[in-house]
């Protein structure tokens, strides 16, 4: 029998997070969509919010416009990485917050699709009960 936990965890202690199975999904409230969401200049292809040409341009440049726009709200110039907006109650800006649902799910960064197999604690997530 899957183990789903009683509680939620803490989302600033991964020592509380739940192992990861994919079940788990259905009875939690999408809290791994208040995670700071690192993403490349690829994933904002896929998203839609930068043009494939745009590639060619200093990426600042696309950082500066996306960060007016409040789609992004950090870029690293170092590592070409780029962190997505959130909402004030830390939500990812393509989550809905009603269904908890991702909005693009389909051209969702490669960091989303990965998770939590690639994230803070490798293998577990930070459970939060519907
Ligand atoms: S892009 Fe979608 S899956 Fe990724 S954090 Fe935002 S709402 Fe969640």
């Amino acid at each position: 029998m899957l183990y789903i936990p009683e509680a939620s965890a803490d989302i600033e202690n991964t020592a509380t997070w739940a192992k990861y199975h994919k079940q788990l999904c259905q009875h939690c409230d999408a809290s791994c969509c208040s995670l700071p969401v690192e993403v490349k200049a690829t994933d904002l292809i896929r998203m839609g919010l930068m043009d494939e040409f745009e590639l060619e341009e200093n990426l600042k440049f696309i950082a500066r416009r996306l960060m007016k726009q409040r789609l992004v709200e950090h870029f690293h110039s170092r590592s070409a990485t780029f962190i997505l907006a959130r909402m004030a109650n830390g939500d990812c800006i393509f989550l809905d917050s009603h269904s908890r649902r991702c909005t693009m799910y389909d051209k969702r960064p490669d960091t989303c699709r990965n998770h939590p197999k690639i994230g803070p604690r490798s293998g577990y997530c930070a459970f939060s009960r519907k």
